[in-house]
């Protein structure tokens, strides 16, 4: 079970960072978010970090061979056999290529990925009320999910704060580059046999139970 490795698959909005720590918390699983990632590196004012920043405050897409660098050397470093949730990566074809390739060269390949499909509709809500933790990076939404207490984190008790591209005019941004680059990738992991999906509408403890059953259904992962 370790040694599952998964794709997580959506638009911005639809759940997949909350998923992903609790998915992997429930199977022994490492999860790795791109995004989390380039925050950190931005944050830290690393030389990724300062070429990834305009791109990230302004809704688009850090240039491909950026990200799969960062993301494979994360890969890399796993300990052998273990296994991982990856989390809004890849995030266009050139990317899904690149870490197709990666795993080869080393013996490895997906297991599966899963789609967390929605109704467009749905995300502007869920990304304007969206609050993340300020220190452990979980997510809640003020509707959908809200923290025990107001402005703090049910898991670490740190201060619940405003992602700066969760403001509306970077949202639509972001949702217009999911359609436009990481929407065909449906397509392309459907042919190679990988996908599965869904229903992220739900609330999140339902979608959480869709992903135990789909995860206990693949080979070698259940
Ligand atoms: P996320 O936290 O997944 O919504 O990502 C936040 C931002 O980080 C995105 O809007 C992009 O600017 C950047 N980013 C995250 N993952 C990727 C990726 N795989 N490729 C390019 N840019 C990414």
């Amino acid at each position: 079970m370790p040694g599952c490795r998964l794709v997580f698959l959506g638009a911005p909005g639809t759940g997949k960072g909350t998923q992903a720590r609790r998915l992997a918390e429930r199977f022994g699983l490492t999860p790795m978010s791109s995004g989390d990632t380039l925050r950190a590196e931005i944050a830290l004012d690393t030389q990724i970090g300062r070429q990834a920043a305009q791109y990230v405050q302004s809704g688009t897409l850090v240039p491909d061979e950026i990200v799969t660098g960062v993301m494979l050397e994360a890969i890399r470093r796993l300990p052998p056999g273990q296994g991982f949730i990856l989390d809004g990566f890849p995030r266009t074809v050139a990317q899904a290529e690149a870490l197709e390739a990666g795993l080869a060269s080393r013996g490895m390949r997906l297991d599966a990925v899963i789609d967390f499909r929605i109704d467009e509709s749905l995300l502007l809500q869920r990304l304007v009320n969206r609050r993340v933790c300020s220190r452990c990076g979980a997510a809640y939404n003020l509707v959908f999910l809200p923290p025990r207490v107001a402005g703090i984190c049910d898991a670490c008790g740190g201060e619940l704060v405003r992602r700066a591209d969760d403001r509306e005019e970077v949202v639509a941004t972001r949702l217009r580059t999911y359609e436009l680059q990481t929407a065909p990738l449906i397509d392309f992991f459907e042919h190679r046999g990988l996908l599965r999906s869904v229903d992220a509408a739900r609330s999140a403890d339902e979608v959480f139970c869709q992903l135990v059953g789909v995860i206990e259904s693949l080979d070698g992962c259940g």
